[in-house]
């Protein structure tokens, strides 16, 4: 058994050495576009296209994506009244990243109970602490019934257009099902994770066998379904998967039970810590207080981003850094809270947790050379933790092989395999759980760019990153607003919450607006640029440590500059902050750094 370093000295010179295996320095680049000959890779095989005459009238607000970012605007849009909603989506149905993951095993890892939008308001019950994909889908279509929002959905539309009209102060919005709708607002959330990447391996376009990614389950090749079915056509296939993020683990073991030799192609090992799943009692829940999912909410912001609360009310391994934190500093005879101390708690805390998820391999993968192989080396939050009780226990399945890189990655895929570590071996399918892109510019990854005022163009505007106010609005593009988490409060491990606050703000200003007559809401320059220099002044991103091993975080370890900077940072006091922030904002009614005007 591999031995843990005796000093954080030692524990750090090793996570330095495994970083310098991996940073490549094409950094982003490494990946390429699921296009040409991968374009069926992004094809809706869910829903199969119907037939619709175009629409061409003019609506109150146009909501893109149906995602959660779309269907919690539009929930809120509706609470406040504004019933003229068109929510328009490019997947058959609602559901965003939850409509197009459906790769066995796939669940949520941030509890169900913060994670799920508008429970109460939809009085929906989860049935486990973390829910499986099915029942988080089955959740999208029940917000969009619950608050209307299908009667006018555009589903299985994508839009190619938005275009500003100054002489009617409208958007209007062209898709690819020939709609040209006139808009009095545009929200869009076109969510931060949905075009898939594949990797630039050399050969990639030559393999001959079955492949696809793990975005567009293929279950009439591997049988099975989403519900949970085994899929009984791999038990004579040789099945290989590239990638051991977020996604493969979950699949992993489904796979390692079903195919007859499975091959995981590992370039750096996820941290796998203690999943603990549990259904949810029905008589505890229905003991909630009204009011539980916002103090809910609050109690996990609070406890994931440092702060302090009397109780842990989520308890899971998101809060668990945090309350190791708070416990080392409160031990401390001083109880310094000083940003040094903090740190350094910080450190201590996450080297004695990365010990623990070293250990838990050795606990539970029987070959020493594949335990050693799926340790990770890095601090707990340079990539996204998992959380899994059964990924680990997978390679102890004698069918299952992995095939560590040593942090290289594949070296070449051929007609017939993929080649790693210097050797071939032979699959009929290939699988690709290698992410989806996140360091390319916003207008690439929604598919359309914006014309704003004057014809100015949002990929002109953000060329040298992105510029807003709250990360909603941007000078020059009136009535639009931009529902995501950058620029915002940037609470990654729960990202509907970020787009709940969005929802209830546009919500607030769009029925503002409506009441006061105005034509065009917008930012001004001042505010824009006042928001943007205080963000950049406190520089909080989510990929800051520069020991961290190379990822989407942190710009596959590159110095992505002042553009890198602006496309990622969050208010400089961290999410809770912001969210009070915001709610005082819009509460007061003044809207302060927007404008309310008639038509010029
Ligand atoms: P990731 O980007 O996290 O993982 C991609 C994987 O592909 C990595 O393991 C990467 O290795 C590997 N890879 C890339 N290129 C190569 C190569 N040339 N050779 C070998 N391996 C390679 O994508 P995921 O789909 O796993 O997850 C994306 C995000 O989706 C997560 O971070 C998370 O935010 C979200 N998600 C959330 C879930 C949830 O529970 N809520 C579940 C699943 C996903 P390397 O690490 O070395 O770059």
């Amino acid at each position: 058994m591999e031995r843990e370093p005796t000093s954080r000295e030692a524990v750090l010179a090793k996570y330095l050495e495994e970083r310098d295996k991996r940073i490549r320095p094409d950094g982003n680049d490494q990946y390429i576009e699921v296009t040409g000959r991968f374009a069926s890779f992004v094809e809706d095989p869910y829903v199969p296209p119907v037939e619709r005459e175009p629409r061409s009238d003019e609506v109150t607000v146009a909501v893109i994506g149906g995602g959660f970012a779309g269907l919690v605007t539009g929930a809120k849009l509706k609470s406040a009244g504004i019933d003229d909603v068109v929510l328009i989506e490019k997947g058959g149905d609602v559901g965003g990243t939850w409509y197009w993951n459906r790769y066995p095993g796939a669940q949520c890892d941030t509890a169900a109970l913060i994670y799920l939008p508008l429970l109460e308001e939809t009085g929906h019950r989860p049935t486990e602490k973390y829910t499986h994909g099915p029942e988080i889908l089955e959740h999208c279509h029940r917000i969009a019934d619950h608050f209307d929002l299908y009667d006018s959905a555009l589903l299985a539309t994508e839009v190619t257009g938005l275009e500003w009209d100054p002489d009617r102060s409208r958007w209007l919005v062209s898709t690819d099902r020939g709609d040209e709708l006139l808009a009095r607002f545009v929200t869009m959330g076109t969510g931060p994770l949905h075009r898939p990447k594949l990797p630039g391996i050399p050969g990639i376009e030559t393999f001959a066998g079955h492949c696809f990614h793990t975005s567009r389950w293929d279950y009439d090749y591997t049988g099975g379904s989403e519900d949970g079915e085994p899929m009984d056509r791999l038990s004579d296939k040789r099945v290989g998967i590239i990638g051991t993020g977020a996604t493969a683990v979950q699949c992993i073991p489904h796979l390692a039970r079903a195919c007859g030799e499975l091959y995981v192609f590992q370039r750096t090992p996820s941290s796998i810590d203690v999943r603990n799943n549990h259904p949810i009692d029905p008589d505890w829940f229905d003991s909630l207080e009204p009011g539980w999912q916002d103090e809910w909410l609050r109690n996990f912001t609070t406890l994931q981003t440092g702060g302090f609360a009397d109780e842990d009310l989520v308890m899971d391994g998101w809060t668990d850094i945090a309350q190791r934190i708070r416990d080392r500093v409160f031990a401390k005879p001083d109880q310094d809270f000083s940003p040094a101390s903090l740190l350094q708690a910080y450190h201590e805390s996450d080297d004695e947790k990365m010990a623990e998820i070293r250990a838990r391999v050795d606990e539970l993968v029987q070959d020493p050379e594949t335990a050693a192989a799926l340790k990770p080396w890095y601090r707990q939050l340079c990539k996204r933790p998992c959380f899994h009780d059964e990924y680990l226990q997978a390679y102890n399945e004698p069918s299952t092989h992995l095939v560590d890189t040593d942090g290289r990655g594949v070296e070449r895929i051929t007609e017939s395999g993929v080649i790693a570590g210097g050797r071939h071996h032979e699959l009929d399918c290939l699988i690709y759980a290698s992410g989806f892109e996140v360091g390319t510019d916003y207008t690439r990854r929604s598919g359309f760019d914006p014309i704003g005022r004057d014809g100015v163009r949002l990929s002109e505007r953000w060329a040298d990153g992105m510029q807003s106010l709250h990360g909603m609005h941007v000078h020059s593009f009136p009535n639009a607003f931009i529902v995501g988490f950058s620029q915002a409060a940037n609470l990654i491990s729960n990202i509907p919450h970020n787009l709940t606050e969005a929802g209830t703000t546009i919500a607030a200003i769009l029925a503002h607006a409506l009441t006061v007559g105005a034509d065009e809401v917008e930012t001004t320059a001042a505010a824009e640029r006042d928001w943007v220099a205080k963000l950049e002044a406190g520089g909080r991103t989510f990929g800051g440590d520069p020991t961290c091993t190379p990822g989407y975080y942190n710009f596959e370890g590159h110095d992505a500059g002042r553009r890198g900077l602006l496309n990622t940072v969050g208010y400089p006091d961290g999410p809770l902050a912001y969210f009070e922030y915001i709610d005082r904002w819009r509460s007061s009614g003044d809207f302060e750094g927007l404008e309310f005007r008639e038509r010029h």
